[in-house]
């Protein structure tokens, strides 16, 4: 049987065509294949490895499939959850959502919704960092709901998740918030071939696209948001690169005040808040 080493060497040469963090992604499939912690392989690699258990999961990744989708877990904010397609996978740059949100989340507690919750990372990074708020998260999906609830359990994060569109999904008298976060659906349908395979092909577009310019769901939340926030209550929500202007043009048209774009370490447009006043 080939070595760690060797085995790492060669897979990490056949996924270089297809992903730009061959030798990380490589060691994932390894590590979780011999149910070794990527520090133990590392410390490891001299010793014999069953390259065999491994291909299955390689030729996976060859045809594009997410790596998190195969390994059924993907970390968020220091929490490991579980994920399965066609799930948006989390993102790095979501993390800004969610330091957003915990700068405004009142250290007493608080009430913070989380629309089109997914895999539930952001409301459970919240729920996990701020231990006294109360954490609704909706989203349409039943896959959603179904994962989002067992991360939950997982983390014994005791956030209430409801099926449904939107806000349509909370039962009666469940606001007002202080916060509402939301990573929506905002890809402008002609967008779409731009996409990297692994995304059009393997996640739900239903979580990606809203509409010609990407805003059908941003402009829907922030419609009825007043609705369901405390005077001075923040709306915080991810958005596409280059559209950062008409976001906040949206949330001052609403009403919206100290409106305001975080970006990413990218510098991209990232992030849109604004309170209620
Ligand atoms: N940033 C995501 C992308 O890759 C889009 C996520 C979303 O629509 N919420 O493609």
């Amino acid at each position: 049987m080939p070595s760690v080493r060797a085995v790492l060497k060669i897979v990490t040469q056949r996924l270089a065509g297809i992903t730009e963090t061959p030798r990380f992604e490589a060691e994932l499939l390894l590590a979780h294949v011999t149910g070794w912690s990527k520090v133990q392989l590392l410390t490891r690699m001299d010793e014999s490895v069953d390259g065999e258990a491994l291909e299955p999961l390689v030729l996976r990744r060859l045809a594009c499939e997410p790596i998190a989708y195969i390994l059924g877990t993907w970390e968020f904010f220091s929490l490991e959850l579980a994920i399965e397609a066609p799930l948006l996978v989390p993102r790095p740059e979501t993390e800004h959502l969610v330091e957003v949100a915990l700068s405004h989340i009142p250290s007493a507690g608080g009430r913070v919704l989380d629309l089109c919750t997914g895999t539930g990372c952001v409301a459970l990074a919240l729920a996990h960092n701020a231990k006294a708020a109360t954490i609704w998260a909706t989203d349409v999906s039943d896959v959603a709901v179904r994962v989002a609830s067992k991360n939950a359990r997982q983390h014994k994060l005791p956030i209430q998740i409801a099926q449904g569109d939107l806000f349509g999904a909370l039962p009666p008298g469940t606001g007002p918030f202080d916060v509402i976060v939301s990573n929506p659906p905002y890809v402008e349908e002609g967008e779409w071939d731009t996409l990297s395979a692994d995304i059009r092909e393997y996640e739900d577009p239903g979580a990606l696209l809203s509409g010609e310019d990407g805003l059908n769901c941003i402009r829907s939340i922030v419609d009825e948001a007043p609705k369901w926030l405390l005077p001075e209550g923040l709306l915080a929500l991810e958005i596409g690169e280059g559209q950062g202007a008409a976001v906040l043009a949206l949330l001052d048209a609403r009403g919206f005040v100290d409106t305001a774009i975080v970006k990413d370490l990218a510098d991209h447009d990232r992030i849109a808040h604004g309170r209620w006043a």
